[in-house]
């Protein structure tokens, strides 16, 4: 059985009062539950904050985003072996904000996804295809690629201790989620594709979906077979909504 994952995604929002206000809230609202992992990812300068506060709670932290190079002449960057010391546990590689606006394709992703597991971190690998390669039908061959970028640099067993999370583009921040069945296709779909290469670590790979979940859509995307929770941006930055998703994982 996979444990389902609830990741929140707190992109470039916050401020030390508002990290902690959020977290107080969370902590106490994670208390209540068992049986669904729940983690958040605030902006890296909050990071060292974020470990003190939830040093005694069962939230797991991420970070949003890691440089390739370990360390050296990187102005600006951060390595995982960093984040590590912190207490970071997931690192999310290959958002779609991050492939778009940071100009970051396919195999700078794939070096990342290598760099965050040389560091014995989890990668969050997130894939997806925009609303025109939908529209052109051109989903399954997308991710398809995204997929074998990976594969290519890390071997067959790529996906091992690592997270999947499916988040098509045109879904991310507009308010319209992928209905739950459309999901359910595409992690089938992604499955079948880490199937091929390594049917074990198919079988246990977490797979979620991201893009517009709210409390009110999480539970039916939850109940899909192969939807093993979410990344969740806008919404985790609100501790009620945030825990009405993490709720519906259980
Ligand atoms: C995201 O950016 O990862 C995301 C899923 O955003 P939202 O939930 O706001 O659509």
């Amino acid at each position: 059985m996979r444990r389902p994952l609830v990741m929140g995604n707190w992109k470039l929002h916050g401020s030390k009062a508002s990290v902690e206000k959020l977290l107080v809230e969370l902590m106490v609202k994670a208390n209540e539950v068992e049986g669904v992992e729940i983690a958040v990812c605030p902006p890296l300068v909050f990071v060292g904050q974020a470990e003190r506060l939830l040093r005694y709670s069962q939230i797991a932290l991420g970070a949003q985003n890691i440089d390739v190079n370990r360390q050296g002449a990187f102005t600006g960057e951060v390595a995982a072996d960093m984040l590590g010391e912190f207490g970071v546990r997931y690192v999310l590689v290959g958002h779609s904000e991050r492939r778009a606006m940071h100009h970051e394709n396919d195999d700078l992703v794939a070096r990342k996804f290598e760099a965050v597991k040389a560091a014995g971190l989890i990668p969050v690998l997130c894939v997806g295809e925009t609303q025109a390669e939908r529209n052109n039908g051109e989903t399954k061959d997308v991710i398809g690629h995204q997929l074998q970028a990976v594969v290519k640099r890390c071997g067959r067993k790529a996906f091992d201790n690592a997270v999947v999370a499916y988040e098509p583009v045109w879904a991310i921040g507009s308010g319209q989620a992928a209905s739950p069945v459309d999901a359910q296709k595409v992690h089938e779909f992604i499955r079948a594709q880490v199937a091929a290469q390594d049917p074990a670590s198919a079988q246990a790979l977490r797979i979620l979906y991201g893009g517009s979940v709210k409390a009110s859509n999480a539970q039916a995307l939850f109940m899909m077979d192969d939807v093993d929770g979410a990344l969740v941006g806008g919404a985790s930055l609100d501790a009620q909504e945030f825990s009405g998703i993490f709720n519906a994982a259980l």
